[in-house]
């Protein structure tokens, strides 16, 4: 049984409820997966009419250690993340726009497994920082920050011809 699967053939008309929940495991089979690690529940809706079919999502959790922007130390970034989808029976080949989920008439379930990832991958925002305290000062790690600041002035005096003759003349 495929866990991220849900029932579409057959079922009654009227509202069909779900809720998976996507942990570390689920990133496995997505190699390229900047994201590793995450806790999130995935609720869905499927809402059967005689003559439409949709798909609700929705997803609340957090991502888990990614690098924040500033200091490097890794953070769990809290994401809410809600699609509307609209089931339609046909070929697969066919050119929807996205928010059209298309299955084959005989296939007995749908599986949201690509759904949840792009949804997931959608949500983790461009930037990625630790949180402002109530003084409104960034929560970055002081020390890592130090370790930086360290690292590239080092970099920086090695780097620079100028420092490195500035040490000639102190030493004259
Ligand atoms: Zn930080």
């Amino acid at each position: 049984m495929n866990y991220y699967e849900i029932k579409f053939n057959g079922i009654k008309v009227g509202s069909h409820s779900n809720s998976f929940e996507i942990k570390d495991k689920f990133f496995d089979t997505f190699e390229n997966s900047e994201i590793k690690q995450a806790e999130i529940t995935a609720s869905t809706k499927l809402n059967k009419q005689d003559n439409k079919t949709t798909l609700d999502i929705n997803l609340v959790g957090t991502i888990n250690n990614i690098p924040c922007d500033i200091c490097t130390e890794k953070i769990d970034i809290p994401i809410s993340s809600k699609m509307n989808y609209v089931i339609k029976e046909g070929d697969k080949n066919n050119v929807y726009n996205e928010d059209v989920i298309i299955v084959n008439a005989f296939e007995n379930t749908i599986c949201l497994k690509n759904y949840f990832y792009e949804m997931i991958s959608l949500a983790l925002p461009a930037k990625r920082q630790h949180k402002l305290n109530a003084t409104n000062n960034i929560e970055c790690s002081k020390e890592m920050i130090n370790l930086i600041e360290k690292y590239s002035y080092k970099n920086n005096e090695i780097m620079d011809p100028r420092w490195e003759a500035l040490n000639d003349i102190k030493l004259k």
